[in-house]
Order: C-alpha cells, then structure tokens, then sequence
C-alpha cells in the first residue's frame, strides 16, 4: 500500500513517513500542495495524508483537486493533518473531499487505528466495484440471450420487434426508404415430418447463416420470425436494393443443395421471400405495421406463382415507379 504525505513542516512529515513505514507501508512525502498534486498523479498512492495549512496551494485546495483528478469509480482516501481541531475546518476538510482528520503531531497508535479502517473501506469498495462489474456483465449478456434466437444464434422475434420500430422511426427523421423481407423455408412442414427434428433444426441453422451471410450493412438485421418465418430489416434501403439482396438470399439457400424429396418447388430446401419498401411519413408512428404487412402479401403471392422465388410487394414498385 503506498500513501502520500503531502506535509510543508518537515519534522511532522518525517516522523509520520516513519510511523508508516513501521507500519510496512510505502511512504511517499511531497512538501507543498503543487508537488503534492503532480505527485498525486504520478504515483496513484492508494492513501493521502494531508496537511491543511501550507504556504501556496492549501490542503483543501489540494483535496479538491485529487477528486477532480479522479475519474469516476475512483477514490482515494483522503485524511487531513491538523495542528488544531477547529469545528469549521474538520467540516470544510469533508466538504471538499477528506474522509477523516488526525491532529497533530500524530499518535502512532491513532495513525495506525486510522490507516487500518481507510484499508478495510477500500478493500470493501473495490469488492463491492469488482460486484457491480459482474452484475453489469450478468446483465449484458441476459439482454444478449433474450434478443437472440436459442436454436439459429440470429435475432430473435422480440428483438425484430425492437430493430423494426426503432428503424422505422429513424427513417421516419432522415426521410430514407426502409424495406423489409420475409421469408418461408418451402415445404418445410413435410421436410421436417421425413428428415426428423434434428435434420430440420440443422436445415433451420443452416438458413438463417446463410441469410445472415447475404446482409449488406452492418445495421442490416435478419431474424428468425417464427418456426421456419424469417425476417429482414434493411435501412436506408430502397426496393431495388431489398429485391438483390433477397435475390442473393434466395439463391444461397438453393445452392446449400441440402436434399428434399418431398418439395414441390425444388429437389432441394428453399426459400420463399417477400420484398416491400417504404418511405415513411414524417409522424407515422404506425406505418411499419403496413410494411409487415404489404411484405406478407408479397411473400403470399411469391408462394403462389410457385415458391422458390422473390416477390415484391405491388404498391413498392408503383410507388417507385410513380
Ligand atoms: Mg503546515
């Protein structure tokens, strides 16, 4: 334990430094508050003792600026050197940051009593830090498990909830277009029903790498919807953008090449994708339920003109075109 003693009379700070150094402690002695400060932020001493009447920088002043020095989470026990025991100055000494005072010249018994309980509330602060930090971690990484799908690792619903409204409100601000996919594994139901669960869950994964694979940006979100749903969120994407990537998305899945007998799209797994695009209006707070759904429509019709394709939703293209 190293402790600063930032004293101008030098007999006291002599006879102090020794006391500590009796103690076992590292002892450091400044003789004015100015070296005392820059001392300070050399040596990071893990204690100060501090003399409140010095010529230039006093020790209140000195004790302001070692809290100042702190960044935050840090402290230094600060403990004052005092020739006399004025009410007012012990209360100015914790008005600007001292934790505690000693009167001079210093009982070794008292130094001692002293030092020993500025330890035992450091070591007890730094356990309590050391706490806080694992809480703090513990809640990271709840947050992350609660937003990502357990079987794919990609986002999950809820955080495609979250991602998509606060996407829709961000580009409801810049006036840049949004779009958003979604997508139906084909034939899945009889894939699963023939191959097992296990197969299917391996296919699943295999899907949602491969769609995460084809993003673009790294604000691009791809989530897993529901059971064989996925989902994609593109800002500051418009329709022709949104239809190459779900082109790109579509044609990575067919070429996995993971084998199924029973589709009527394809020899192999594949995806159906709906493409919708908007440009919201300033103050729609709601309008995103209208992407969702002009998306599913358009999922709806790529299903019907035969699955294994991307379709896009019909107002997109008018509005694009228009
Ligand atoms: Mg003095």
């Amino acid at each position: 334990m190293k402790v600063l003693v930032i004293e101008d009379t030098v007999t006291s700070a002599t006879l102090v430094c020794h006391q500590l150094t009796k103690m076992g402690l590292s002892a450091m002695h400044a003789r004015d508050g100015e070296s005392g400060v820059v001392m300070f932020k050399r040596e990071r001493p893990d204690l100060v003792l501090l003399d409140i009447i010095m010529p230039g920088m006093d020790g209140f002043e000195v004790a302001h600026r070692i809290r100042q020095l702190e960044q935050d989470g840090d402290w230094t026990p600060i403990i004052f050197l005092t020739a006399r025991a004025s009410e007012n100055d012990l209360q100015r000494a914790i008005e600007v940051g001292g934790d505690d005072y000693l009167v001079k010249p210093v009982s070794e018994v008292v130094l001692k009593a002293k030092v020993g309980a500025m330890q035992r509330i450091a070591q007890m602060r730094s356990a309590l830090l050391v706490l806080t930090r694992k809480l703090d971690d513990a809640n990271r990484e709840l947050t992350r498990l609660s937003s990502v799908d357990g079987l794919t690792g990609i986002a999950n619903r809820r955080r495609f909830d979250e991602s998509l409204l606060r996407e829709w409100r961000r580009a409801s601000r810049t006036g840049l277009p949004l779009s958003l996919l979604v997508a139906d594994v084909d034939y899945f139901k009889p894939f699963n029903d023939n191959y097992g669960h296990q197969v299917g869950d391996e296919c699943l994964k295999a899907v949602a790498r491969t769609l995460e694979l084809k993003l673009r940006r790294p604000t691009d979100v791809v989530a897993r919807y529901g059971g064989e749903e996925f989902a994609a969120i593109l800002p500051e994407t418009a329709l022709d953008g949104a239809i190459a990537v779900a082109d790109a998305m579509r044609g990575g899945i067919e070429a996995l090449a993971i084998t199924h007998r029973l589709s009527g799209a394809a020899p192999v797994v594949t995806i159906s994708i709906g493409v919708a695009s908007m440009m919201p209006v300033r103050g729609d707070e709601n309008g995103f339920v209208a992407l969702i759904k002009s998306a599913d429509d358009a999922l709806f019709r790529a299903k019907k003109l035969g699955r294994n394709q991307v379709a896009a939703c019909l107002d997109s293209i008018e509005a694009e075109i228009g």
